[in-house]
């Protein structure tokens, strides 16, 4: 997967505006270089963990589905802990698709986004960088 300047920065701005709440969204299109990012509703409004809206995610199923388009990408953000995933992140990681984490602890700037497959996250940090807030991420369950 790749992830364009603008999608990056608008999952980014979300998970700020979220901060200290965890944000959660998911990106559409192509998976291979999604096309669109929707920013959802953390219904648990909590500091640690995150969960989607069901009502909210129905509807934006359903006008994925009609725009013919894909589920590419889940993410959410981190706003007390790095961007590793939590037992909790890997458990309810259903969708065989990259899930992307954005770390806000410690100010506005992105820490990183790493993939949620714990086997891969050592090469996600290894490649972070503030100055390129994208990697390339890896499909869950698929070791890599
Ligand atoms: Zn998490």
């Amino acid at each position: 997967m790749r992830i364009s300047q603008e999608l990056a920065e608008a999952m980014i701005a979300h998970a700020l505006e979220e901060h200290p709440i965890e944000a959660c969204g998911i990106l559409c299109g192509p998976e291979d270089l999604p096309a669109r990012v929707v920013p959802m509703e953390n219904e648990l409004d909590s500091e640690t963990a995150y969960a989607l809206e069901p009502a909210q995610q129905l509807s934006v199923w359903e006008g994925m589905y009609d725009r013919g388009e894909e589920l590419a990408g889940t993410y959410h953000s981190h706003t007390r802990h790095e961007a590793y995933p939590s037992p909790r992140d890997v458990e309810y990681a259903v969708y065989d698709v990259p899930h992307l984490i954005i770390c806000t602890k410690g100010g506005p700037v992105l820490r990183a986004l790493a993939s949620i497959e714990p086997a891969c996250i050592a090469a996600a940090m290894a490649s972070r960088s503030r100055d390129r807030p994208m990697c390339v991420c890896w499909r869950y369950p698929r070791s890599c």
